[in-house]
């Protein structure tokens, strides 16, 4: 099973991506987990990620698409996969496309005036990625692996805006693009975690 999740940053695609890696048994793949690795380990990929994420802008297609295309190459994505933020624009897709096939993919529908609220108020553990958010959260630490919790550099609302603007003009635009290919099926993320959930479950047990 080859998967895409689509969404604007704040959809919850992060947050249903491990839900449906974890069921199916195939490798969550998202391209922000990676670069952010990069950048802890200071590596020469994490350092060029670094001052385009910081700006809220795509890290450019020449090292996210090679970065996707060795990831895929590794064993456990020969049984199947799921993108979690990539392809971002027109241009990933179609390199895509080049060196791997897409079976479904799910856009996480949600209204923009909630994307910024959820962004804003988003908490992540430094360790294992979990999100929470401040109107829910119990602890300033990670409930799964006890790792405190950071408000990421790019989740501060003038960076946030700069994401939804690229969103609006460069990923959006993939919505048509897949479904004039017949892979799309939209989900209401507007509902609560385990509701989307149980949506994405039905659409990938056609
Ligand atoms: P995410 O965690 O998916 O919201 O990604 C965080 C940031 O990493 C984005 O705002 C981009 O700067 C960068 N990034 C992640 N995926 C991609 C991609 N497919 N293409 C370009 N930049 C990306």
């Amino acid at each position: 099973m080859n998967l895409i999740l689509l969404g604007a940053p704040g959809a919850g695609k992060g947050t249903q991506a491990v839900k449906i890696a974890q069921k199916h048994g195939i490798p969550h793949i998202s391209t922000g987990d990676i670069f952010r690795k990069n950048i802890k380990e200071q590596t020469p990929i994490g350092v060029v990620a670094k001052s385009y994420i910081d700006k809220g802008q795509l890290v450019p297609d020449e090292v996210t698409v090679e970065i996707v295309r060795l990831r895929l190459m590794e064993e456990d994505a020969q049984k199947g996969f799921l993108l979690d933020g990539f392809p971002r624009n027109i241009e990933q897709a179609k390199a895509l496309d080049k060196f791997a096939s897409v079976d479904t993919v799910i856009n996480i529908d949600v209204r923009l005036d909630a994307l910024c609220e959820r962004i804003c108020g988003r908490r992540v553990c430094g360790k294992c990625g979990k999100s929470f958010h401040i109107t829910t959260m119990t602890s300033e630490f990670c409930d799964e692996c006890g790792e405190k919790l950071i408000h990421r550099d790019d989740d501060q609302p003038e960076t946030v805006n700069a994401r939804l603007a690229v969103y609006a003009k460069s990923t959006q635009p993939l919505i048509d693009y897949y479904k004039e290919q017949g892979k799309l099926e939209s989900v209401d993320g507007m509902k609560k975690i385990d509701e989307v959930f149980e949506e994405i479950s039905k659409v990938l047990s056609k």
